[in-house]
């Protein structure tokens, strides 16, 4: 007969060994109903964008006039005149309805971080004449253009009392519609800002549209004073590139943590991780290719150009990368590309997790931007060109881009703080929490020689010499990379590397924006004056040669990770801001923010509620994870090592020999440590937690998370995992690093 004990282990070995079973088992379902639905042949460029309605469609399907309108109140800001939006909200409805959508809604981007949506059907009930009651399908321009959905549940971070709790959506017309397909119906999402009574931005899409405005503007005047008299409107354009983990549905089904908080909270790093560096670019897994194909079908029918998939560092880890886009659009996909990748990882039986460390000992997922500038005839600024001209414009416009991150580091670096993110930057694996720009050795050598106001020397590889302006010809071929920057260029874009997997992108980027046209705004302004004194070019090569010196400590070409370098940036006087509490302290500073007022991006009053907002964020975030360790630790580990000792006990009575016995003795005295460590890190942390949450001062919460409990559970975890290394396998009740991860290898 079983006895207690033993029947506790088989469930909890079954448990994790039927996971894994069904985790190695290949599915093959859903690759069959891609190719049903549109045939082998259909290229990819049949389909693209069929589930969206944007400016091509509405030009396609709108009355003439109606469509040169709405081009106007695109172009000038204007308001819709209630015809055009008539006009297009009855095409739009047509072409849903040909669709199968029934239902429609306003889809936006609180401070929350993700996304939201609150749905209607389409019909509505109309009164004939003889009282009868009929129902048809209606959709307004009303209804295509405002919204107002019940805002109290949304954070506003104070911004709004009560009384005045409402906030409304508002169309935003230069991103398209798309249709979200589930398995019973299709609904019609309507890309919207969202804001409060007097206008406050109550979202995160609002501050990105000002910031595209606000660099444009600033941008122009400046290309204008270089000589680009016809420039009309400059964007900007984001390739964001997404890293995610996958693993099997059934091992999360048995992970409290990563149910409550995305991550494994407790874990001990398997044997096998990453060092052999052989998953990076390698052989994507069979179960997983069919994944990123749904994904990616997916995608192109929403209009995402998805162009690479491949292998992360991390075992289980992967990226996507689409073709880059204009920025407000690049955002919006990037979100829709997060949902259909957790949407599209459950049909499979995997679950997607987009948290920045989801498990200790491997690298954790970031977002690398792709930021640059194009202007209207899409020549991008941060490429250098074929004439002296383009060339004079590029080296300019990286002067702007250094002078934006250096004068505004910190406030750049409190733009990814979050939870998530403290536990990669500086980590290693990730830039650290350092903001620093990487060039590349040819431009580093050029930015010297203009700095120490030496004629360039023509090389053959990068630099003719072109005379009295000595304008560099840069060449495009950069080679060299460092992965170890949070801002490095590479060729024709900076790569913003340090944001975190879940973030929404609009919130680096609207900063990052601000920042530039701030930078443009003031080197217009010195630019006025020195063309009072030089030559135009002349005039720029100057402002350039003295943006170049007075950046010159925000350029770091080394590695990043070093010790070295943390000595060498708090010599340089850079912002050092390691954690998320650190780095939000500069939302505090009103001399540090201003320039995201001066550029109309965010109102202090706007920038004081994000603080508070992400405050709250933190101290939630953190109380949720604290509580689920304790719960793991009292839960699942305690009673492990329980069972453990009633074996060992056992086991050591009926050892034979009084020597055996005396070396077994050590296993005992290891696992009494392992449980009084435990017992000891826990009791003091549910101390900690009690005295801490006594206080309602959220900023005190804050810091006392980030002093005291955070340290403090660190502690535990390690006591925990410790645990896992001694406890028998099959007394583990919990998904182990080894099968979550490696799992797919098999698959
Ligand atoms: P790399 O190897 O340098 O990362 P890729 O060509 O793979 O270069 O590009 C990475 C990402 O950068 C892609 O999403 C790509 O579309 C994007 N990208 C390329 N050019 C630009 C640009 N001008 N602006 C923004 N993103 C860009
Ligand atoms: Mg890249």
């Amino acid at each position: 007969m079983q006895t207690q004990n033993e029947s506790a282990a088989s469930t909890a070995a079954n448990a994790r060994l039927n996971a894994f079973k069904s985790a190695i088992e290949t599915r093959t379902n859903s690759i069959a109903k891609i190719k049903d639905q549109f045939g082998k042949e259909s290229p990819i460029s049949e389909y693209f964008g069929c589930m969206t309605f944007g400016l091509a469609q509405m030009r396609e399907k709108l009355p003439k006039d109606a469509y040169s309108n709405l081009l106007k109140t695109l172009e000038q800001g204007k308001k819709l005149p209630k015809e055009t939006a008539e006009a297009v909200a009855s095409a739009i409805k047509e072409w849903a309805i040909t669709k199968g959508v029934t239902h429609y809604c306003h889809w936006f981007q609180p401070m929350t971080g993700s996304t939201a949506e609150k749905h209607d059907a389409f019909i509505t009930i109309q009164h004939s004449n003889h009282s009868e009651l009929r129902v048809i399908e209606r959709f307004t321009g009303g209804q295509l253009i405002q919204g107002e959905p019940d805002a109290s549940s949304f954070p506003s971070g104070g911004m709004r009392s009560t009384f005045e709790a409402r906030g409304y959506t508002a169309w935003d017309p230069s991103s398209p519609l798309f249709i979200i397909e589930e398995g019973n119906g299709k609904t019609l999402c309507i890309p919207t800002v969202f804001f409060g009574y007097h206008g406050q931005a109550l979202d995160n899409k609002t501050p990105l549209l000002r910031s595209t405005e606000a660099i444009s503007t600033a941008g122009c005047e400046f290309l204008k004073l270089l000589g680009d008299v016809d420039v009309k409107k400059i964007s900007t354009t984001l390739g964001a590139e997404q890293e995610y983990f996958l693993v099997d549905k059934n091992f999360v089904a048995l992970r409290p943590d990563l149910i409550m908080t995305g991550r494994t909270l407790v874990g001990s790093p398997a044997a096998r991780g990453q060092q052999l560096e052989d998953h990076y670019f390698g052989a994507i897994p069979s179960r997983i290719t069919q994944f990123m194909q749904e994904v990616e079908f997916e995608l192109y029918k929403l209009g995402v150009p998805i162009k690479t998939r491949h292998n992360e560092v991390a075992p289980s880890q992967f990226e996507l990368a689409p073709i880059f886009e204009d920025m407000n659009i690049a955002s919006d996909h990037n979100l829709l590309t997060m949902e259909v990748l957790k949407r599209t990882a459950l049909k499979h039986g995997l679950v997607c997790l987009l948290h920045e460390k989801p498990f200790a000992g491997v690298n954790g997922s970031g977002k690398h931007n792709n930021w640059s500038m194009a202007n209207d005839k899409g020549e991008n600024l941060l490429e250098p060109g074929n004439t002296p001209h383009q060339n004079l414009r590029f080296l300019a416009c990286l002067a702007v881009t250094l002078k934006a991150v250096h004068d505004n580091a910190a406030v750049l670096r409190a733009a990814i703080a979050s939870p998530g993110n403290d536990h990669r930057l500086g980590a290693n694996e990730a830039p650290p929490a350092i903001i620093s720009a990487f060039l590349g050795s040819l431009l580093e050598d050029i930015l010297n020689t203009i700095d120490a106001g030496k004629t360039l020397k023509a090389t053959e590889q990068s630099i003719i010499d072109l005379g009295v302006n000595k304008i560099p010809n840069v060449s495009k071929d950069y080679t060299d990379r460092n992965r170890t920057s949070p801002f490095a260029f590479t060729g024709n874009k900076f790569e913003f590397r340090a944001v975190g997997s879940t973030q929404n992108v609009a919130v680096p980027m609207s900063i990052l924006n601000a920042a530039v046209a701030a930078s443009f705004k003031e080197c217009s302004a010195r630019l006025k004056d020195l063309l009072k004194k030089k030559k135009r070019d002349e005039a720029v090569m100057e402002l350039v040669r003295q943006v170049v010196k007075e950046t010159k400590h925000i350029r770091f070409s080394g590695n990043g990770y070093s010790d070295e370098w943390k000595a060498e940036a708090k010599k340089r006087g850079l912002p050092i801001l390691n954690t998320t509490p650190a780095a939000l302290e500069m939302f505090k500073d009103k001399k540090k923010t201003q320039f995201l007022v001066d550029t109309n991006v965010l109102t202090q009053e706007e920038i004081g509620s994000r603080y508070h907002i992400a405050v709250e964020r933190y101290v939630k975030t953190l109380d949720i994870e604290h509580l689920a360790l304790i719960e793991l630790a009292e839960t699942y580990v305690v009673p492990a090592i329980e069972k453990q000792f009633a074996a060992l006990a056992a086991a050591h009575a009926a050892i034979p020999s009084k020597a055996t016995a005396k070396l077994h003795e050590t296993r005992l005295n290891t696992l009494d440590t392992v449980l009084g460590n435990v017992l000891m890190e826990l009791e003091k942390f549910k101390g900690m937690i009690d005295k801490s949450k006594k206080s309602h001062d959220e900023e005190k919460r804050m810091r006392d998370i980030v002093d005291q409990l955070q340290p403090q559970s660190f502690k535990l975890r390690a006591a925990c995992d410790q645990a896992e290394n001694i406890v028998a396998d099959e007394f583990w009740p919990l998904p182990k690093y080894r099968e979550m991860l490696l799992a797919n290898t098999l698959a």
